[in-house]
């Protein structure tokens, strides 16, 4: 199947259009050019593809599996070290040690055992992470995130009792609802708690996002193409 895998230079052309929507999307909210950090989820697609925009200049990413991660990065990353690495994806406490080695962002910080397990992870490595914690504003059960209603003493907790670096919320609307009010909700959760980012937005309603306030937004398939379909661990 080849139908799904974009050409290099869809992918270099995808990149240009993108960043110029955020450019326009941040001026209309008097943003200035990079204010609004654009992380490309690289997610199910080839090493080869994240090359393909890492050579046109980008450097920012985003995964959600760490064994995926894990096949792709590492030689990536030697080749552009500059390069950063977000995980959006849930995260097992049996992978906090992998994802703290690889990963320069974790997005999905959303209940205590596993903030004080990345707390940890950090202090015992040499590793500079951003965290960021995830709200499930859509309280949806099959959803990641803390709770709106407890999102002030996870973010309390991290803060004080962990000294975990958090810079900031994450979060993922449910996709038949209007994503406007998420973004609202996690804006107001941020400010009350004096957090400076906001990771919001995808593909679709990124430049909304940035209306409200997103400081990052997660772009896969408005650069990469349509994820090829999910094939289960292990199968080619
Ligand atoms: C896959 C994914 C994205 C990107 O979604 P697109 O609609 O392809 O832009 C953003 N955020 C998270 C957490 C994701 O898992």
């Amino acid at each position: 199947m080849v139908a799904h895998m974009p050409q290099n230079s869809d992918i270099r052309e995808n990149l240009i259009a993108v960043n110029k929507r955020i450019a326009e999307a941040s001026e209309a909210v008097s943003l200035g050019p990079g204010d609004v950090t654009l992380v490309a989820i690289s997610k199910t697609h080839p090493a080869a593809a994240a090359h393909v925009a890492l050579e046109a200049g980008h450097r920012v990413f985003g995964e959600n599996r760490i064994q995926e991660a894990e096949k792709k990065w590492p030689a990536l990353k030697e080749e552009f070290p500059d390069a950063r690495l977000h995980l959006v994806g849930g995260l097992q406490r049996n992978k906090v040690k992998a994802a703290v080695a690889l990963f320069d962002a974790i997005q999905t910080i959303d209940r205590s055992k596993l903030a004080r397990a990345v707390a940890d992870e950090i202090d015992k490595s040499d590793r500079q992470l951003k965290c960021f914690i995830q709200v499930n504003t859509g309280e949806e059960a099959q959803k990641g995130g803390v709770l709106p209603e407890d999102a002030d003493a996870l973010i309390a907790e991290c803060r004080d009792s962990l000294n975990l670096p958090v810079v900031g919320l994450m979060c993922i609307p449910p996709a038949d609802e209007e994503p406007s009010l998420h973004f609202a909700l996690l804006r107001e959760i941020a400010k009350r708690n004096g957090l400076e980012s906001l990771s919001m937005g995808m593909s679709g309603d990124f430049e909304m996002a940035i209306r409200f306030g997103a400081t990052h937004v997660r772009v896969g398939t408005g650069i990469f193409g349509e994820r090829p379909p999910f094939k289960p661990e292990g199968q080619a």
